[in-house]
């Protein structure tokens, strides 16, 4: 059988099968070693040389990604952003990019006060609507298009397949925020992306302990080589321990995702119907504005994020966070415990985040008792 014939849940539940060689152990050893052995004849025939860039238990994590997203390739790294910025460090000097106005607000804030000091130059669109997108690729200097869908806080979804066309014919790449969509749900190498950056810490590896990123390319390129050569100068890699956890993580990343996007879509739909919220956003509502787009690129469920626009406004959304018992109010998502946030306080000064919103990530428990818990909560006064 080959592997193209099995299933992503398949491939990531076996790791993708590897068996160690010397040991035969079903579970991979973590491999730590800082230095390689060189042949007597002066080559390095393992192809690992020092452990800055080769890392055999990170190749291996590399290897799940890269399955997961039908890629031809995958790097991981030591975070989500360091991946994102090892991609735009790796444009030319003088490169145009084009970014979404609401993103996540880490890399936004980057790209925004950084990325011009390293020569790029980024503009801000609305990128929920492609129409929007094309006026603002300019052909022949736009290098990169990033998209990121459902997108955070507002879960606004971009149409991969119509910004990919847009960007391939001005001689650009896209490339694509996926953390929240997850492989199971969104395949965007299919939908004619270049590039999918997963923050890892998320779903991946699913348990809220691991800090990790990895970027998985449609091909292997001067580009993918220029981002594997600063990942090395930066020394971005991810360690071993981290890589093995992630591969751990990995193994149940559809049975964690499909249970976190059931609950998140009861709950939206609950939550649609509730007397103290104003506003339910989840790409999984029909009356949601990505929902048309979602459909058609979503597959098998709209992911487990979702927010709530608290009707009573900015006191009362952080009364209500103050009051929960059981969702933990913490920042990050994508783990099998749920997490509650009053988004504007961690965002800041300009940020695109309504202050009477909670950021929900919905975790594998069950759904009565989230219900009860964040019902409660918002009720009591
Ligand atoms: C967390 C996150 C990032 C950044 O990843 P880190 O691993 O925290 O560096 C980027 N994009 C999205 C959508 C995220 O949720």
């Amino acid at each position: 059988m080959s592997d193209d014939a099995l299933s992503r849940r398949t491939l990531a539940a076996q790791a993708l099968g590897k068996i160690d060689a010397a040991s035969r152990a079903l579970v991979p050893p973590i491999h730590v070693s800082t230095t390689y052995i060189r042949d007597p004849d002066n080559a390095y025939r393992s192809g690992n040389v020092y452990g800055r860039p080769d890392n055999e238990t990170a190749r291996e994590a590399e290897a799940v990604i890269a399955a997961l997203e039908a890629a031809e390739l995958a790097y991981v790294f030591g975070s989500g952003m360091s991946a994102s910025i090892a991609l735009f460090l790796a444009l030319p000097h003088g490169a145009h990019v084009v970014a979404p106005r609401v993103m996540y607000w880490a890399l936004r804030n980057w790209l925004a006060a950084e990325a011009p000091l390293h020569g790029l130059s980024v503009d801000f669109v609305d990128a929920e609507d492609a129409a929007q997108i094309a006026p603002a690729i300019k052909p022949g200097l736009t290098q990169l298009v990033w998209l990121e869908t459902p997108s955070n806080p507002l879960w606004g979804v971009s149409d991969i397949a119509a910004v990919a066309k847009l960007a391939q014919a001005a001689g650009a790449r896209l490339a694509v925020d996926s953390t929240c969509a997850t492989p199971i749900f969104t395949q965007p190498l299919a939908l004619g992306a270049d590039v999918v950056m997963h923050s890892a810490t998320k779903y991946l590896n699913g348990h809220s302990d691991v800090v990790a990123g990895a970027l998985a390319f449609a091909r292997e390129d001067e580009f993918s080589v220029r981002v594997k050569k600063i990942r090395q100068m930066h020394g971005m890699i991810l360690g071993p321990f981290e890589a093995f956890l992630l591969i751990r993580g990995m193994r149940t990343l559809d049975l964690r995702t499909r249970a976190c996007a059931a609950n998140a879509a009861e709950l939206a739909a609950r939550f649609a119907g509730h007397s103290e919220v104003a506003e339910a956003l989840y790409p999984g509502l029909p009356q949601h504005r990505g929902h048309e787009v979602a459909k058609r690129q979503m597959r098998g469920g709209f992911g487990g994020m979702l927010s709530i626009r608290v009707r009573r406004g900015q006191a009362h959304a952080i009364q209500t966070a103050a009051r929960i018992q059981l969702w933990k109010r913490a920042t990050s998502l994508g783990g099998v415990e749920s997490l509650i946030e009053h988004r504007a306080s961690i965002e800041g000064a300009g940020s695109p985040c309504p202050t009477d919103l909670l950021r929900l990530s919905a975790g594998i428990e069950d759904v009565e008792d989230l219900w009860r818990d964040l019902d409660r909560a918002l009720r009591e006064v």
